[in-house]
């Protein structure tokens, strides 16, 4: 038996990264995974991957930040699942590096639509059907940017401290209706997004494990499977008793 067997899981932005390690895992533990993400082939190959391992899995095509999509994702949702009992809200870019004065406001903007925006209308449509079937749990992906500042990240350092505003206020509008929502704040995981942040900070003289790796008390930077971890126990019964958290996952970054 698994620690959601027989649910029903979303996962935006799930055909890379975070967001796949988090699909493959919800399926791992005996869930129906809705995969969802921006890239169609990308997507499906995530699809492809969960039900080659045994699981159940569905793909629905969307940009978190187009309301029109996050309509018709939640729509399709409906039809084909009828209910919803665990959301992971993974899918965010991390934009420029650069100075507060040199970022641009377009670069400002495409974040905010997607990190926050895009948040916002999935957490909007995932309380609505959450409410209707007496429950349910959401993970928002936040980061240590969240908690803390970063140099050079001004814009997406916004969007995460924002996110776990989000994640604390909808916890406590609808903690009453048994629907828990929690924000993970990751360090440095090895995935595309750290690669280019690594890039982009080092001018291309520096890998994420160089720049990143010695940052980190725990030595190293993390796996996407190792905050996949997190997020399903999140969104499993054990987790019952929390809610409106903002809780790191990080090799003891924030701890310094
Ligand atoms: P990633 O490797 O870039 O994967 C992100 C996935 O989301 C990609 O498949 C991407 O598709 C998709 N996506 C982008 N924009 C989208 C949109 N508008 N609608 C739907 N899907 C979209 O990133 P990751 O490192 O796994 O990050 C996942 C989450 O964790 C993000 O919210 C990120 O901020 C957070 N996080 C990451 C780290 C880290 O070190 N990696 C640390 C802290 C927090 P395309 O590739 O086609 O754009």
């Amino acid at each position: 038996m698994g620690l959601v067997s027989g649910k029903t899981a979303l996962v935006t932005g799930s055909g890379a990264g975070i967001g796949r390690a988090t699909a493959l895992k919800f399926a791992e533990e005996g869930a129906n995974v809705v995969v969802s993400d921006i890239d169609v082939s990308s997507g499906e190959e995530t699809t492809e991957l969960i039900e080659k391992a045994g699981g159940h899995a569905a793909f629905i095509k969307a940009d978190v930040s187009d309301p029109s999509d996050v309509e018709n994702l939640f729509d399709a949702i409906e039809k084909s699942f009828g209910s919803l009992d665990c959301a992971c809200n993974n899918a965010g870019i991390e934009g420029n590096v650069a100075p507060t004065i040199d970022q641009t406001i377009e670069n400002f903007d495409a974040i905010m639509n997607v990190n926050v925006r895009g948040m916002f209308l999935c957490l909007q449509s995932e309380i609505r059907h959450m409410r209707k079937n007496g429950g349910g749990a959401i993970v928002n992906l936040s980061s240590v940017a969240g908690l803390i500042g970063f140099p050079g990240l001004s814009p997406y350092t916004a969007s995460k401290h924002a996110v776990n505003g989000l994640t604390k206020n909808a916890a406590l509008e609808y903690g009453k209706e048994g629907i828990r929502v929690n924000s993970i704040c990751p360090g440095g995981i090895d995935t595309r997004m750290l690669d280019s942040l690594a890039d982009q900070s080092t001018a291309g003289t520096q890998t994420s494990h160089q720049m990143m790796d010695p940052l980190h008390p725990i030595g190293r930077i993390g796996q996407a499977v190792e905050v996949a971890e997190l997020i399903v126990w999140l969104c499993s019964s054990r987790a019952s008793f929390i809610t409106g958290t903002n809780i790191p996952v990080d090799g003891g970054f924030v701890a310094q």
